[in-house]
């Protein structure tokens, strides 16, 4: 009876032994695979937050001229390129501030974009190119020896593309404000512009009013005006990027 309950009880140990090993493997096998799956589920996370900080609409603002280049220009002696620059930035600001991405051409008036007017556009369509932009907007006063030509005008590729259609969503928030009239909407196909020609981004091109025209200059060089012209052109990129989303 004795011996019995002897080898009753190292059998128990053993069990217990045996069990103590098994349980400790499950525990091993269990921490690996909880590892395993949070490590994965972190990757996951991670991809996620990669794909949530790729920008999807990036809108590049090219104010025209700059710094040596003063573009045209008002009977009292403001530049196109200081209307301009003002406008774009206020452009850039209210889109930012929708969380789109902005890049610019330039953002001050130090910027020297080329060592000619020719090598000057290539590196405005360049930005564009290198930050992916989808949308490329240039800004510009018009100029005409007859002072009594006013308007907004937009230029575009062609008729029936996507660039046209930014292009109108900018003329018809511009004459919106009523400051001056519409023109005809002009196409680079007739007559080449080569920030147009050469984008890969669905671009236009918006003279916002003529400087050598007292009603449009009075307006556009004005503090109110250009912020008004500035509200305009962002909207309209909001609206066309709603647009192209349905
Ligand atoms: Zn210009």
């Amino acid at each position: 009876m004795k011996k019995k309950r002897k080898r009753y009880k190292i059998r128990i140990e053993r069990l217990a032994f045996s069990f103590s090993v098994i349980s400790m493997l499950i525990l091993l096998v269990l921490n690996g695979a909880i590892s395993i799956f949070s490590s994965s589920k972190e990757k996951i996370n991670d991809t996620t937050l990669l794909v949530k900080s790729k920008p999807s609409f990036v809108v590049c603002i090219d104010p025209g001229h700059g710094a040596y280049d003063r573009g045209t220009e008002s009977a009292d002696g403001v530049f196109e390129k200081d209307v301009v620059l003002k406008v774009g930035l206020k452009v850039g600001q209210i889109l930012e501030n929708n969380n789109i991405k902005v890049v610019y051409t330039r953002k001050d008036d130090e910027t020297i974009l080329g060592s000619d007017d020719k090598e000057d556009l290539r590196k405005r369509v360049q930005i564009a190119h290198d930050n992916k932009a989808d949308v490329f907007v240039s800004i510009h006063c018009n100029s005409y020896k007859d002072a009594s030509i006013k308007g907004i005008e937009l230029w575009c590729d062609e008729p029936n593309t996507k660039d046209e259609l930014l292009a109108k969503y900018i003329q018809d928030e511009l004459y919106k404000l009523k400051y001056t009239e519409k023109r005809n909407m002009k196409y680079q196909s007739n007559s080449p512009l080569y920030v147009l020609k050469n984008n890969d981004a669905i671009s236009t091109l918006v003279e916002i009013g003529y400087l050598t025209n007292k009603d449009d200059s009075t307006f556009i060089t004005s503090k109110n005006g250009q912020a008004k012209c500035a509200e305009a052109i962002a909207k309209a990129i909001l609206s066309f990027k709603e647009s192209i989303k349905k």
